[in-house]
């Protein structure tokens, strides 16, 4: 899919595509564990986290204390900054966990020494542009788009086009791989990137906040795939 003529430029979806994004389980009992040092009902934290994805990720809460004070006030709780520092240390674990995991290093080093140049455009919150610079990402992505820092996310062009300014490239000259949430694959081809969906089984684990529309444009199962085109 990177073709006869190939593009040079990757932008990758982060979560679910070059890292595990926690599962579901993962992730309810990590808000489990915040709520129980906040001092709050563990039900309604998982329910107030989930149901702030859309807040979190364009970044309207704050940073991540602020999000998670505010986060506890929603569910009628009162912590201290100890209780808050904590909780925010628990999230940054768990954050700093999934950005170590090295499942996509040796896909990205091989395209790297092919000349290819990378992008991260990610619907995130607080907690992951405060791991990324302790990732071994940081050291092979070239730029990255955070929805929290942007204020916009995914399929918004502004996300992607932030990316593309960044690597002064056009979009059409990219490709974008993403395992598909945020309807992130809609927006970077109606940009004219060539876009294809990732799948892989290793990966599938990863929870889903919101919705996603059908794909029916290509797909590959693996990076090997792309490190194998990138031969052609
Ligand atoms: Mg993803």
């Amino acid at each position: 899919m990177i073709g006869p003529q190939p593009r040079r430029t990757i932008l990758f979806d982060l979560y679910g595509t070059l890292v595990p994004g926690g599962s579901r389980l993962q992730r309810d009992t990590l808000a489990f564990q915040m709520a129980d040092v906040l001092e709050v009902d563990r039900t309604k934290f998982v329910d107030i986290v989930r149901d702030t994805f859309d807040a979190r990720v364009r970044g309207t809460m704050g940073g991540l204390s602020e999000t998670i004070s505010e986060l506890a006030r929603l569910v009628g709780g009162t912590p201290n900054s100890r209780q808050i520092a904590l909780a925010a240390e628990q999230r940054l674990s768990f954050s700093r966990g999934l950005l170590s995991d090295t499942y996509s290093v040796s896909h990205l080093s091989q395209l790297k020494s092919r000349g290819y140049h990378f992008g991260i455009v990610t619907d995130c919150s607080a907690e992951t542009p405060l791991s990324w610079t302790s990732s071994w990402l940081s050291d092979v992505i070239d730029v990255v788009a955070f929805s929290c820092e942007l204020g916009v996310r995914k399929p918004d062009p502004e996300i992607y086009l932030t990316a593309t300014r960044c690597l002064n490239v056009q979009p059409e000259e990219c490709v974008f791989i993403g395992d598909g949430g945020s309807n992130e694959l809609f927006g970077a081809h109606e940009l004219g990137m060539a876009t294809t969906m990732l799948v892989d089984p290793n990966l599938l684990n990863t929870d889903r906040f919101d919705e996603v529309g059908a794909w029916d444009g290509a797909i590959i199962t693996s990076l090997a795939e792309l490190v194998h085109d990138s031969r052609e």
